[in-house]
């Protein structure tokens, strides 16, 4: 903001760094009319004391001047408070110029009747009223400091002729040394405020940049926190995952009374795999794998996790026995017929075999019970030849070296 621009009536200090809500702020401030109500009562006071010392004509009509001015500003500032929330159209800012300016002419008028043919105890009181009130201007000249000018001008230079009319001389260059005094100390003003406008706005800078450093952050730990719970080489869950999963799902089949299902997947004969086609084909298989067993398993709140090597884990929340043997048989169906062609010199197809253990509605089973029952129904379908889906309810006894807790034989 260039010097001279800021003596414009019309402009506000720091208007090209001022945020839109500060220039809000800052003409609700202008428009608050307690300043005038103080500088009414004062030249009343004076007026009150011109008419007590004979100059009754004097004294009435300058109270009636400040007090039509006083009555103009509460107008305006009502007319201001019950604008359209957020307008601030330019007209507002030219009605507070206009309203400022009339009020100077105003107080000006009002002070030079007060000076002029007054008793000398009116007229030391007009000049200390008549201070104060300019004082008060330049107070809040930081926001307009061209219109608050302008405004201190008119008072000083009707209260000056009044003075110089009335043979009061001395008044006049004492005025202005006055206005040269406020002049400075509008400059300091100003420039104060240019220092705050500038450190607000790189507050609000800095606010900005930390927001979305932070929102980066937010992203980058949500990322963190899906890759802890990321199996990198097929992409699915891993183990973690499944702990937490397993534990909630659990929990909430016994609150609504639901079944659970969950089988243990297991690659068929892969260490000879491995060892025949290589580490590098088996990852390609197992990726192959599990991209026909996530595509068959699609029941709502179900999970497919690797539990580690060539065993996956699928929980079935709302599944009974009868619901995931039918999913447990489609998934070994879509695993065998998953074509390795793709693979350099591998096997066209790979089977696995599959562990099933339901724990029904309304019956208790732990997590590890689970798994050990689902384990051990996998290690039967692995007895029984591999390539199928064992449940552990269909286990015989006998098959059962140990039973799990809760698990339903
Ligand atoms: P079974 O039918 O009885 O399950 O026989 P298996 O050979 O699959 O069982 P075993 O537990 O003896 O061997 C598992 C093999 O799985 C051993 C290891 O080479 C292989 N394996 C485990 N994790 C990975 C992996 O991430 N990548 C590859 N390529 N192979 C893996
Ligand atoms: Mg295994
Ligand atoms: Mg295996």
């Amino acid at each position: 903001m260039r010097f001279l621009e800021m003596w414009n009536p019309l402009t506000f200090v720091g208007y090209d760094i001022a945020s839109k809500r500060q220039i809000e702020e800052t003409v609700r401030e202008l428009y608050n009319s307690k300043p005038h109500i103080a500088a009414t009562l004062g030249f009343a006071l004076a007026g009150l004391s011109a008419a007590m010392s004979g100059a009754i004509w004097s004294g009435i009509a300058a109270t009636l001047v400040v007090l039509a001015c006083l009555l103009f500003r509460l107008v305006m500032e009502r007319l201001f408070i019950a604008r359209r929330p957020g307008e601030l159209e330019p007209k507002w800012i030219r009605l507070f110029v206009f309203g400022s300016l009339l009020s100077g002419f105003g107080w000006g008028l009002s002070g030079a009747l007060l000076l002029y043919g007054t008793s000398a105890q009116t007229q030391a009181l007009t000049m200390a009223i008549a201070c104060a009130i300019m004082h008060g201007a330049a107070g809040r000249a930081y926001m307009m400091p061209g219109t608050a000018l302008f405004n201190i001008a008119f008072i000083i230079g009707q209260m000056s002729i009044a003075a110089y009319l009335d043979g009061n001389y001395i008044y006049v260059p004492a005025f202005l040394l006055y206005f040269t005094f406020l002049a400075s100390f509008i400059l300091q003003m100003v420039s104060n405020r240019l220092c705050q406008l500038h450190a607000e706005q790189t507050a609000d800078r800095l606010y900005q940049e930390i927001t979305e450093k932070n929102e980066l952050l937010r992203i980058a730990n949500e990322a963190l926190a899906t890759k802890a719970y990321e199996d990198p080489l097929t992409g699915l869950a891993n183990r973690r995952k499944f702990d937490l999963v397993i534990a909630e799902t659990l929990a909430g089949a016994q609150q609504e009374a639901l079944p659970v299902s969950l089988m243990i997947i297991d690659v068929d004969h892969f260490k000879a795999f491995n060892d025949t086609y290589g580490h590098q084909s088996g990852d390609e298989c197992l990726q192959l794998l599990t991209k026909a067993i996530s595509n068959t398993i699609s029941t709502p709140g179900s999970l497919v996790a690797r539990y580690g090597g060539e065993e996956f884990v699928v929980i079935l929340p709302g599944q009974d026995c009868a619901e995931a043997r039918v999913i447990a048989e489609n998934t070994r169906i879509a695993a065998r017929l998953t074509s390795l062609d793709m693979l350099p010199n591998t096997p066209p197809r790979q089977t696995i075999s599959i562990g099933l253990v339901s724990c029904e509605a309304g019956s208790l089973m732990t997590r590890d019970a689970m798994l050990a029952a689902a384990d051990a129904a996998l290690y039967e379908a692995k007895k029984q030849g591999r390539n199928r889906v064992c449940v552990y309810s269909d286990m015989s006894r006998e098959q059962h070296q140990t039973p799990p807790a809760g698990a339903t034989l």
